[in-house]
């Protein structure tokens, strides 16, 4: 495993942090299969009782890392899929965006998201499957991906986080949430101050490992399976689908999956007919 994403156990307490503050902790492929072993671990290890994911440097997240590889076309263009339709966009995202969130999510351990500064449209997907959401005073929330023609990141959380209203909102104007309000909300636990917001992530988690692990497993676990009663995973499976259904849509209309991806291949276009 690389050191993008970090893991320790202390006083029963798995410290996963994301280690890419350098691009302020975009997810490239990588970093999302360093991630999703983290939790798989921690479920496995009997000495963790709780999962704490943090983040290094300023911001969360900026979301998926949407640079370019040297000498490629687009930012996908390192995988090896069938470029004429979205099956390999499908069967990637379907796997490493909307599986990993579902299954972090479905982890048996109590987990705390700890969000400090921007947390950027597939931030979200990282936080909201934790069970509790501890943000710094200065951290705030967006999914901007309407700009992309897109209605919203591969996990459909909005609705259930927000609200309808609320939800509509941030997808129809790409604005962001601040910390403040998505407290408001009842999408994120506590707010503190910056300085302090390791400390008191982990005194939360250390008041949560205090108790018996089975009756947190289970205390989860009712909660969950009321939101699945509701019907959340057949939404959020539709949802991830009208996603994949705009990817196809920019594919007919500007020969790439998305209004980004759209930019720089018309970029590389430019570039190609200079050489
Ligand atoms: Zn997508």
């Amino acid at each position: 495993m690389s050191d993008i994403v970090q893991y320790e156990v202390r006083d029963q307490i798995a410290v996963i942090t994301l280690n890419r503050p350098e691009v302020h902790n975009a997810q490239n492929p990588e970093l999302l299969e360093d991630l999703d072993a983290c939790w798989t671990r921690a479920a496995k290890d009997d000495e963790v009782k709780v999962i704490l994911l943090q983040a290094n440097g300023k911001n969360f997240s900026a979301g998926h890392d949407l640079a370019v590889p040297e000498g490629k076309k687009d930012v996908f263009a390192g995988f090896d899929w069938d470029t004429r339709g979205i099956t390999g966009q499908y069967l990637w995202e379907q796997s490493h965006y909307f599986e990993y969130s579902r299954r972090w999510r479905n982890n048996p351990k109590p987990s705390i998201a700890v969000v400090q500064g921007a947390c950027i449209a597939a931030g979200l997907m990282l936080c909201w499957p934790c069970d509790l959401i501890v943000a710094s005073d200065n951290a705030w929330f967006s999914d901007p991906t309407i700009v992309m023609g897109i209605a919203g990141v591969e996990y459909h959380g909005h609705t259930w986080e927000l609200g309808p209203r609320k939800a509509k909102q941030m997808l129809f104007t790409a604005e962001k949430i601040t910390a403040q309000e998505a407290a408001k909300l009842g999408m994120v636990n506590e707010v503190v101050p910056a300085d302090e917001l390791r400390d008191y992530a982990y005194k939360l988690a250390q008041k949560i490992a205090a108790q018996d692990l089975f009756s947190l497993m289970m205390a989860k676990r009712v909660v969950n399976q009321t939101m699945d009663t509701m019907g959340q995973p057949a939404a959020l499976q539709a949802a991830f689908d009208v996603h994949e259904f705009q990817h196809a849509q920019c594919l007919i209309r500007s020969g790439a999956t998305s209004a980004v991806l759209t930019r720089d291949v018309s970029r590389l276009k430019k570039s190609n007919e200079k050489s």
